[in-house]
């Protein structure tokens, strides 16, 4: 059987950070699906559409990755795919808490999904979607925290 895992998140955008986890995570399962969580109240930077369109250049001619947006829950977007895990990525103590909270309430709610989580690499620890947007916000040029080769203005309009 085919082991995929969903690795969530709202990417707003996607950084050297999520490459890290999402890299584990194919050495782990056979195929990844990327699931931007779209929140109709919060807007974000990066357009939903736009940063899945990003994170499908990151993966391109990698076809075990799959890019899809999604609105409600995780796991119901789980069931919807016959999805059986969740990746997330571990930075610091902070992630942890709110990654053990999550994994409890769903394991409640969905006994089939076990979560996957992984640790970051030490180079990445202080990488997040909103250092990179608060250096856009100011001018500055996040090329450093983004994979290689995305050009982040393209995805701004
Ligand atoms: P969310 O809003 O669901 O936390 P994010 O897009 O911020 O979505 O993050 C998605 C996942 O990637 C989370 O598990 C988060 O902990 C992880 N992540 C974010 N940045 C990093 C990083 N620099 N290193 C490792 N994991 C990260």
């Amino acid at each position: 059987m085919e082991r995929i895992a969903l690795f969530p998140g709202s990417f707003d955008p996607f950084t050297l950070g999520h490459l890290a986890v999402a890299e584990r995570g194919l050495e782990m399962f056979d195929r990844l699906v990327v699931g931007i969580g779209v929140n109709a109240s919060k807007q974000g930077l990066v357009a939903p559409e736009r940063r899945a369109e990003l994170i499908r250049e990151v993966f391109e001619g990698e076809e075990r990755v799959e890019v899809v947006l999604y609105e409600g829950l995780t796991g119901d977007l789980c069931r919807r795919r016959s999805i059986k895990h969740i990746l997330r990525g571990l930075r610091n103590s902070t992630d942890f808490e709110y990654e053990r909270d999550m994994e409890m309430a769903n394991a409640l709610i969905y006994p089939e999904i076990t979560t996957v989580a992984v640790f970051t690499p030490s180079e990445y620890i202080s990488v997040s979607s909103r250092l990179v947007r608060e250096l856009i916000t100011m001018g500055g040029d996040p090329a450093k925290f983004l994979p290689r080769g995305i050009d982040i203005k393209k995805y701004l309009q």
